[in-house]
């Protein structure tokens, strides 16, 4: 891994540097895992197409969230399966053919059945009740506008007919959780599936991505080992535990300050390019490449970026040590980071994107 090379190459613009073989590695080890589950990359967390690329050997398809997905990957892997699932479909997305449609309520079902004679392969999305302590984020498991309750997937279970075709169940109830959680919400969601007469599963993405210990992973053995044997055939979908851990964003340190007495390390670029701490209330892990070649004394410092506003923070009251043109490259920046931030917010330059090129 060379990062150094690019963090001793960065001007004034910041980088975005992704570990294509670490993440070919990466994707092996998951498969390698999960014998005999399909396993489709949620696509929103990085459509990448070096990505996507990278991915595509080692999964069985691609999950996308929009139309707007659907196209994009089905430009750069054409042969690619989709799952295209979703809140908020249009009448244009109903009319697609993906390999699966994850319906979200009776009335996309009514929409869908109105708009087309053409078959169309259907999981119907379900918000369940389930033990979610210790998620991220919440999906299901309550009243929110993802899925349908059982009352939903009873009602378009009446309605389902030709050429929409009833294959099974989707749920995606929660992100952040660790392979045992995980599981526990597997039971509910199988449970819930053999009583609609479901064939087909998918439990979805979520695993859990630690931003606070970078070396923690996943345990995909762990997670395999517990869907192993399950009669039905099982999909899953993860997001950011597939790519955040092969891209960095890497910047440089502008200017230290010391303001009513807190001392603030302003960096080129920002979350406008690395929103992820911000969205998840995190301190962005980094690591430092140093202009210079004595050891300074560490400090407690606020790292931010170029924007004006006080949200503009990649990690607060951290101990390191900076100074003026060090390259600070943030780890764990491989999901849900360039493609959420609000890119054109103050017009400042987008970064550059490399690829430590491991595949041509
Ligand atoms: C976002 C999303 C995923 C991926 O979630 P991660 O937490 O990134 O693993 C999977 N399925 C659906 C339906 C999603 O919306």
């Amino acid at each position: 891994m060379n990062l150094r090379r690019y963090a001793e190459r960065l001007g004034d613009v910041p980088a975005y540097v992704y570990d294509l073989p670490g993440l070919d590695a990466h994707a092996a080890g998951i498969r390698r895992a999960l014998p005999g589950v399909e396993i489709y990359y949620a696509v929103k967390a990085n459509p990448d197409p070096w990505l996507l690329r990278t991915v595509a050997p080692h999964v069985d398809g691609f999950e996308v969230s929009s139309g707007g997905e659907f196209a994009h990957v089905r430009e750069v892997l054409p042969g690619a399966r989709l799952a295209f699932g979703g809140p908020g479909k249009t009448d244009g997305d109903l009319r697609l053919t993906p390999y699966r449609m994850h319906v979200e309520s009776p009335g996309e079902l009514r929409r869908l059945l109105a708009g087309r004679r053409e078959p169309v392969d259907v999981l119907l999305r379900a918000n369940l009740e389930v033990p979610l302590a210790g998620a991220a984020l919440a999906m299901g498991g309550g009243a929110t506008p993802f899925g349908m309750d059982p009352g939903g997937v009873a009602e378009c279970l009446e309605l389902v007919r030709e050429p929409v075709r009833f294959r099974g169940i989707h749920a995606h109830l929660a992100s952040g959780l660790a392979a045992e959680e995980l599981l526990k919400v597997a039971g509910a969601v199988l449970e819930f599936a053999r009583e609609v007469g479901a064939a087909e599963v998918n439990l979805g993405g979520g695993m859990a991505v630690d931003y606070a210990r970078p070396e923690a992973r996943f345990d995909w053995a762990a997670y395999g080992a517990g869907l192993a044997g399950t009669p039905e055939r099982l999909r899953i979908e993860p997001g950011r535990a597939m790519t955040a851990y092969c891209g960095w964003y890497l910047t440089k340190v502008l200017d230290l300050k010391r303001v009513h007495g807190e001392l603030f390390a302003v960096l080129t670029g920002g979350t406008h390019h690395l929103r992820t701490p911000v969205t998840k209330g995190h301190n962005q892990p980094f690591t430092v490449f140093s202009a210079g070649s004595s050891t300074l004394p560490e400090e407690t410092v606020t790292l931010v970026g170029q924007l004006c506003t006080p949200k503009d923070v990649f990690a607060r009251n951290i101990r390191t040590s900076l100074r003026v043109g060090d390259v600070v490259a943030f780890a764990m920046a491989g999901a849900y980071a360039w493609n959420i931030s609000h890119h054109d917010f103050l017009m400042h330059p987008k970064p550059e994107f490399h690829y430590i090129s491991g595949i041509s």
